[in-house]
Formats: C-alpha cells, structure tokens, sequence
C-alpha cells in the first residue's frame, strides 16, 4: 500500500491490511484486533523529539496548541482538515517530592502525569480527538461507546464538537455521578443497561455493527493513536529524557497498549534510546490481567497469545457468574477488550503487572490529594502500586518514575467524602461539627 498509515491485524499468523478509510474494530478475516501502521519513510518524522517544541512558538495554530497533534507527525493517519481538537492535553507532569518522600522514593524522581486537566477531566481525551478526527475523515453521523463513565464525558464532549450523535450505554449504578453529569450536560443520549460494563460492551459493539454506528471505544484503533501522546508528553516535560518507569492503571487495557506502541515506535525511529519499564495496576476486584499474567503466565509470545488460557480463564468468570467490583469504577473490567496489545506493550516495556486493594487504593487517593494533586481512585491505584514494587525492590528508590494520573478528583466526589467523613483510613480528614458560636469555633481553631 502506498499510504502514509493503513491498519494492520495484530495476529501474524493473518497480518490482513485495511485502508485507513475503512471503520473496523476487529480484523474482519480473523477477529483480532487492529493496528494502525505506518510508513515512516514517507513521513516528515523531526530528527530528535525536542524538535516538536517548536510548536509552542506557533501555538496560535490549533493543531500546534493541541497536546495530541502537536506531535501529529507520530500519529498521521488523517488530514489536518479533518482533525478534531478542543485543545485537549493541556497537562502537567508533577514532579512530587513529597509524595516521594512518604514512600521512601529520593527527591528528584517522582512524577505524576496529571490527566485531569483535560477538558472532559480524564485521559480519555486525548484518544476522543483521534477517533472523531478519523470518524470526520469516513464521514461518519453518529457515535457510541460503553462506558464506565469517563468515556462518555468525553465521547458527547468531542462528539458535540464535530456534530456527531451519541449514545452512551452504562451499566445499572455502576458510574460515578461526576462523570454521568457530564455525559447529560453534554448532550449523549444516555442507555442504561441492567448488566455490568462487559454486558454493555458487548451490546454496544453489536449495536453498532448493526446500525453502522460509529464506535469509539478502545477497540477502536484510532482513539489508541492519541493516547500514545500522553507518553510523548512525558518526555517532553522531562526535558527530552525517557523515565525509568511508567506507572499506570489497567482497564480495559487502552492506554497501557497505547503506551508501549508509543515506545516501540520511538525506538523504531530512533527518537529514544531506551524503552522504559511499565507497571500496570489492576484492581483486586477486575484482576483479569493480573491473573492471566502472574498466575497463567500468559505472554505476547511474538503474537502467537495462547487463545486457550484466555478461553479457559473466561469461561470460569461464567460459570462463577462472576461481576467484577471495584470502589475504582473506570477500572471495573474483567473482559479487557485490549488485553493481547497489553501483552505486547509489557513484552516491550519489560513490563510487570499487580493487582491492589481497595483499602490500599484509597489511602493511596488520599495521600495523592495530601501531596496537592487530587484524582479519581482508578488513578490512585498507580501510587497503591508503587508501594508494593517499591517493597519488593522492583522498583529503586533512586529510579525515575512517572505515574499516570488518570482522571480528575471531582469526577467520583462520593468515594472521597465517605473515605474521609466515615474516617476509613490513617489520612481521613472528617469535618469538625460545631456550634454556631463564637468562643466554640475558636477553642477548634487550636
Ligand atoms: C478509562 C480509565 C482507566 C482505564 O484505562 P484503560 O485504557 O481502559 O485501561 C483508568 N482510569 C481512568 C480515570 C479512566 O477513565
Ligand atoms: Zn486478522
């Protein structure tokens, strides 16, 4: 093919390539998931990443201002007239010492990569404007994803931007206020399903199919193309420089796919010296990942995933008629559509996997919010996770190590207040009850 991107099926043993034109979430020979590929040669690739700081001098430019295109080199898969942007990825890397300090990490070496700043306040932003940039350039009218809940903040924002439709499907009372109060603002025509989010997954992909929907969940190749950004952003703000780690919360596994693309990529092209190490945290209650990597120990395995294991793992979630539960509901997932990209993004990255507990991802939320950056406790998990690889002397304390804070703290304020008016954990911070009276208020003021 003689375009600058075409998608790819991940299994080697098909390999079937698709025009960038065309709308797929799986390999229509196969059914495996796709890849986008590109031809490096006939793209303009800057000689070394710090080039791409250009771009903050001609910010005026849309495409520049954007966290995501500004790096549009490294994901060009569309024209520039058909790329959607909001002024998404807008973030900061936090170097946090305090934080460190708590965890015994050495000053210097701590960050937190803050998705909330985005402007539906969740990561998944940088994934929307790819997808609706690709939706625009098929023509598409309409939209719709499953969601535990952050997804459809940002699907009705980005979809409202371009004049798509939407249709949002959530499981029954498993989606945090914040984030389903965005989805209405917004606009999304709202399904709520008696099922939990794999029930939602599954209808929606067969909705879609059927209806000739737009699907923009992370089995959408496109929607991981942006997210890779989020490490191009990281190395940006560390000065061009690669970290030791990559923390980073797994759901249905997007973003820790996104990631290690991003970083084989860059390899490729001679852009990194080194691939950094990547840790994924799942939750105890959606531990999908963690079991079929620790316990099963399946691998990428240079594609050739052992579809049995999978099968064999899945099959016992039904038969225990299993749902997964979490507190860290954008991590409440036990069928991870992206799982096999994951184990390619961990075989690159050298990559490990744990599952933490609620406990533990709530104290973490609240140490996160102690130190001065608040997040939703799906992100927190990347600190409940450093804990124990730190412990085990996985990770260094001299390592640098950069966390992927996910979501906003104001997306689920519900988990926040009860941790800290019900004094669940060591850093419970509950309000003091008091009369309205003055000398009363004084004597609490000591
Ligand atoms: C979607 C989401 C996740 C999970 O990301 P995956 O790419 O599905 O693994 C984690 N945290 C937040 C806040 C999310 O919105
Ligand atoms: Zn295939």
């Amino acid at each position: 093919m003689s375009k600058l991107a075409f998608q790819r099926c991940i299994n080697p043993g098909c390999g079937a390539e698709f025009d960038c034109s065309e709308t797929l979430v799986e390999c229509p020979k196969c059914g495996e998931l796709l890849d986008i590929v590109y031809d490096w040669d006939k793209i303009n690739v800057p000689d070394k990443m710090s080039d791409f700081a250009k771009r903050w001098g001609t910010k005026d430019n849309r495409l520049d201002f954007s966290g995501v295109w500004r790096f549009r080199e490294l994901l060009d898969f569309c024209p520039d007239e058909t790329k959607v942007s909001i002024g998404e990825g807008q973030t900061i890397l936090q170097l946090n010492d305090g934080l460190a300090k708590d965890l015994g990490v050495s000053a210097g070496r701590l960050h937190l990569q803050y998705e909330g700043m985005n402007p539906s306040g969740s990561f998944k932003d940088n994934g929307m404007t790819a997808a609706f940039s690709h939706a625009t350039m098929v023509g598409a009218t309409a939209s719709a994803c499953a969601s535990t809940g952050n997804t459809s903040a940002s699907m009705a924002l980005y979809a409202h931007s371009c004049g798509l439709k939407c249709t949002v499907f959530i499981g029954s009372g498993r989606i945090a206020f914040g984030k389903l109060s965005q989805s209405m603002d917004y606009g999304g025509h709202t399904i709520q399903i008696m099922g939990d989010f794999d029930d939602c997954m599954k209808q929606v992909q067969d909705v879609c199919k059927q209806l000739d929907i737009y699907l923009v969940n992370s089995l959408n190749p496109f929607r991981l193309e942006g997210q890779k950004t989020i490490m191009f952003r990281i190395i940006e703000q560390l000065g061009w420089e690669v970290p030791d780690w990559i923390i980073v919360p797994g759901g249905n596994l997007g973003n820790s796919s996104a990631f290690g693309k991003a970083f084989m990529e860059l390899k490729q092209l001679g852009l990194i010296g080194k691939i950094p190490r990547l840790a994924v945290i799942n939750a105890d209650g959606a531990r999908t990942l963690s079991d079929l990597y620790n316990d099963k120990k399946l691998r990428w395995n240079g594609g050739n995933v052992d579809q049995g294991t999978i099968d064999a793992y899945y099959a016992e979630l039904t038969a225990k008629n299993f749902s997964p539960h979490t507190c860290a509901s954008a991590i409440e997932i036990s069928r991870p559509v992206n799982l096999k990209k994951c184990l390619r993004a961990l075989d690159v990255c050298n990559g490990v996997v744990l599952a933490v507990t609620d406990e533990e991802i709530v104290n973490a939320k609240a140490q996160i919010g102690l130190h001065g950056l608040g997040c939703e406790p799906a992100s927190a998990a990347t600190i409940a996770g450093l804990k124990h690889l730190l412990a085990d002397g996985t990770i260094g304390k001299d390592e640098r190590i950069a966390c992927v804070l996910t979501g906003h703290q104001l997306k689920d304020p519900d988990v926040t207040v009860n941790y800290h008016k019900d004094s669940q954990g060591p850093f419970s911070n509950p309000p003091v009850e008091c009369a309205n009276d003055l000398d009363e208020i004084i004597k609490l003021m000591k």
